[in-house]
């Protein structure tokens, strides 16, 4: 009795044991696969503007994984929510909006990765006083942002100036000097004249910016802004067309002062605190810059043998211009398979997608969708772990999966990016990084000034 008394306590004690071992092996296991998930998130991590979520206050309600336009840019990872595709982040932020307990806050990049990103006030001043970035270019992707942040520097600027004008400013110096008419430019634009700034806009393109260059008939999403001159905007979806119409009925309303066609290629500040601007067609003088030139920069080329020829192109406006055609499309980012969509459609046309990844990991949800779809009814063909070798008159020839291929082709989109115009920020004297200046934009002014020898910075507001 005895026995099998010691023989059944025996096996409750090990049977205790062996659930307490299953559990701590499961937990591990969960531990380690959350682990890998931040592992990958630091080496893919997002490039600007996303959302850090406080897994202590993290309830695991999940709201915030579903309410984000772009798609699964958040997940459930044990229980908590966790970032798991950083790239398709661009910064609407509704899952901090709908987050019940706060736990999401929309923070900037890595450090890492703002070490690459201009240095900003709060008031979105550079490490140069008086020189001003909105919009994109300091890393805040959206028309919104764009929009709030064009306004807001050029009211710090007209603030600035009404406490420090001394005497009636000369008509050749301009109060601010607004460099992009995208929707940051527009927006400072239209904030300068409803300040009374002597102010002048010069974009070495055209209206619009970044907005003019999508693809025609692209829906736009965007947030209630105040835009100035108008007051709120309260769309929230509307045709790229539209957007455009209602900029210019505004600006033709506000006798906007602006030279389409004219590149910034310079900007200095002298000794008596003034910025000298050199662009393509003249010079300038002026109290205050506004840099809203955006990051798209120029187009990313591929270095890759006949890419000189006229038939290939970076960017895709009307997609209806062109039927009956072969087309190849490079790229495996958003603009890519807009294009290649836009183009497939038209009657006639074979488009191929030439993408070097196996997948597409960055794109957003609704064209994720759009694409497997186009797959599915063979209006695209993908081509992954394939790049361009050669752009002949009448055809490509791609590396697919190490094996060379021609196909016969009219037309080439390349979309690789575009290169950020952080040269000309590093040549104009703006410091880089993520600290706030506030305390200390006279050091670092001296700093910049030593170091360049008497270049484009000077102190002085
Ligand atoms: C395909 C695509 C789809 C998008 N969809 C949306 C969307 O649906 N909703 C949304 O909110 N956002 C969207 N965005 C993001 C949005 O377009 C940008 O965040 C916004 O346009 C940024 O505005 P910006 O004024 O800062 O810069 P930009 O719009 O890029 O404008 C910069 C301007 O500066 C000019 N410029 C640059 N350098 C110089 C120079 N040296 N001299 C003179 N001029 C210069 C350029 O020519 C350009 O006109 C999308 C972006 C892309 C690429």
């Amino acid at each position: 009795m005895d026995t099998l008394f010691a023989f059944v306590i025996s096996a409750v004690v090990l049977l205790f044991f062996m659930r307490r071992y299953l559990k701590d092996l499961k937990k591990s296991e969960a531990r380690a696969r959350a682990a890998a998930e931040k592992a990958k998130l630091r080496s893919d991590g997002p490039r600007a503007q996303h959302p850090h979520i406080d897994a202590e206050y993290c309830i695991g309600c999940a709201a915030c994984t579903s309410v984000c336009p772009e798609g699964d840019v958040l997940a459930m990872l044990g229980g908590k929510a966790a970032i798991v595709n950083p790239f398709k982040c661009i910064g609407h932020a509704l899952c901090a909006d709908i987050c019940p307990v706060g736990a999401i806050a929309m923070v900037m990049a890595s450090p890492s990765v703002s070490a690459d990103m201009p240095r900003l006030t709060p008031e979105y001043e550079t490490s140069v006083p008086n020189l001003f970035i909105a919009g994109e270019l300091g890393g805040l992707a959206l028309i919104k942002n764009a929009v709030s942040q064009g306004r807001d520097s050029i009211d710090h600027i007209a603030n600035r100036l009404a406490s420090q004008r001394t005497s009636s400013p000369s008509p050749e110096v301009h109060d601010v000097f607004i460099v992009g008419a995208g929707p940051a430019g527009i927006s400072a634009s239209l904030r300068a004249i409803e300040r009374k700034l002597n102010y002048i806009t010069v974009d070495e393109g055209e209206i619009g910016g970044t907005v003019a260059k999508y693809p025609r008939q692209k829906l736009v999403l965007t947030s209630p802004v105040e835009f100035p001159m108008h007051g709120k905007f309260t769309k929230t979806e509307l045709s790229k067309e539209d957007l455009m119409a209602f900029w210019s009925k505004v600006l033709e309303r506000a006798d906007f002062q602006y030279r389409p066609g004219e590149k910034v290629e310079d900007i200095r500040k002298g000794e008596d605190a003034l910025f000298t601007i050199t662009t393509t067609k003249g010079q300038y003088r002026a109290r205050a810059v506004v840099l809203a030139m955006g990051r798209a920069g120029s187009p990313r080329k591929l270095g890759v043998k006949g890419e000189e020829l006229p038939k290939v192109m970076y960017r895709l406006i009307e997609a209806d211009h062109y039927i009956n055609k072969h087309i190849l499309v490079v790229g495996g980012g958003d603009s890519a398979v807009e294009a290649a969509m836009g183009l497939a459609h038209q009657v006639g046309n074979t488009v191929t997608l030439s993408y070097r990844q196996d997948s597409f990991s960055r794109i957003k949800e609704r064209n994720s969708q759009r694409i497997a779809e186009c797959i599915r009814k063979g209006k695209v063909t993908v081509l992954y772990n394939s790049q361009p070798v050669e752009f002949k008159a009448r055809s490509v020839m791609l590396d697919v999966k190490g094996e060379t291929r021609e196909i016969p082709n009219d037309f080439v989109w390349i979309f690789a990016g575009g290169e950020a115009p952080n040269a000309f920020l590093k040549k104009i004297g703006v410091g880089f990084g993520s600290r706030d200046l506030t305390s200390e934009a006279g050091n670092e002014v001296k700093r910049a000034a030593s170091k360049t020898g008497g270049s484009p910075v000077l102190a002085g507001r």
